[in-house]
């Protein structure tokens, strides 16, 4: 379908049911499948593990709005990414990742994979420098956020894509804080792409998912195998609610962005903070590879306050509005504070984030009552 973002988002693998008429997918709550004689299947359908209804609508559209060749579906973010790097690599192999990495994807490799004998080293994304200088002959994979959390660091997916190639390994960009509407990795060059889909993409915090989306068939058909082989799909119901949030990602991702623009504003007029990170501003220094590669900068806002760890603690405990609590990505606006709570995982580690730090989902409710309860908690 040579359509629009919006248009794919709410059509893309979502023909009504033929049977049925059903506007939407049914939520096929089911496991396996009558044959028409051995072997007689119906679409292909056998076994739930392998493939459902519900799961491939989803799994069609998110392929659409990547804009890759297929899109797989899984129990959860972290399932999809050990999913990956199990199919992608093998014990020996050597990865890098960002210095900033999500906590969960930084435990996966230092906790888990390095245990299977998977070398990794956390380096400078931003930095182009030193990630050529850290592949060595045995890198089979880049592994990139942008922007990263909670420090909202940018880096520059294209240049990335040319070193991983060269040195013939994959580029993976982990798309969740951006979401496809704000930036499409395949086009620039990564070869999968991974979302956690309890954030933006499902939107509506009620649902725990994952997905990768690849631009060559051939990755596709490893991928789907392994999906199967290992086990952790997403369950019917959990594809229909990410399925059913993702046909309002255009429209939520652009009041996102607008209220994250004002709270930004309010944040860097504030006596009390000292810094505000945020791609969306000119002294960022991700701000030009950020404004060249995705169409606006997101609803993630990090800052700093002058009073250090206990205000920055005060301050997560005096909002109304803004509820305490980790995630992100969905309508309601959260705050929270990565050193105790996302990141606690990482102290003492060189993804320590500073204790000083106050990470912002901004949501899509009035944009003046999120600006008054900042205000009130700010003193
Ligand atoms: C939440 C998150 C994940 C992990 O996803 P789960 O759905 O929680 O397993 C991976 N990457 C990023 C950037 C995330 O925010």
């Amino acid at each position: 379908m040579n359509h629009g973002f919006e248009t794919l988002a709410i059509h893309a693998g979502q023909e009504p049911d033929p049977h049925t008429g059903a506007v939407v997918p049914p939520i096929y709550a089911v496991s396996t499948y009558k044959q028409d004689g051995v072997g007689g299947l119906r679409s292909g359908y056998e076994y739930s593990r392998s493939a459902n209804p519900t799961r491939t609508a989803l799994e069609e559209a998110l392929a659409a709005v990547e804009g890759g060749v297929r899109g797989l579906a899984f129990a959860s973010g972290l399932a999809a990414e050990d999913t990956l790097i199990r199919t992608v690599c093998r014990p020996g192999d050597h990865v890098l990742i960002p210095d900033d990495a999500y906590g969960g994807t930084y435990r996966l490799f230092a906790k888990v994979l390095e245990r299977w004998g998977l070398a990794y080293e956390p380096v400078p994304m931003g930095d182009l420098d030193a990630v050529r200088a850290a592949v060595r002959d045995t890198t089979k994979v880049i592994w990139v956020e942008t922007p990263t959390n909670p420090l909202l660091t940018v880096a520059d997916i294209a240049a990335l894509a040319g070193i991983a190639h060269e040195a013939g390994a994959l580029l993976v960009v982990d798309n969740t804080f951006a979401s496809p509407y704000l930036q499409q990795p395949l086009a620039l060059g990564a070869d999968v792409v991974v979302h956690s889909t309890t954030k933006y993409i499902g939107g509506h915090s009620d649902v725990v998912g994952g997905a990768l989306i690849v631009r060559s068939t051939e990755l596709g058909e490893r991928l789907a195998y392994h999906q199967n082989a290992m086990g952790a799909v997403a369950g019917p119901f959990d594809a229909w609610l990410v399925l059913r949030g993702l046909k309002t990602l255009a429209v939520r991702m652009e009041r996102h962005c607008d209220n994250a623009e004002r709270v930004v504003e309010m944040l860097r007029a504030h006596p009390r903070v000292t810094q505000v990170l945020y791609p969306g501003l000119p002294g960022h220094p991700g701000h030009e590879v950020a404004a060249k590669q995705m169409r606006r900068f997101g609803g993630m806002v990090s800052f700093r306050v002058a009073g250090g760890e206990e205000e920055a603690v005060e301050i997560c405990g005096r909002t109304r509005l803004f509820t305490l609590g980790e995630s992100l990505g969905g309508v309601e606006s959260l705050i929270e504070h990565p050193g105790r709570m996302t990141h606690a995982s990482a102290a003492g580690s060189p993804l320590e984030v500073p204790s000083d730090l106050i990470r912002l989902s901004v949501g899509i409710e009035t944009i003046d009552d999120l600006l008054a309860d900042l205000a009130q908690a700010l003193g």
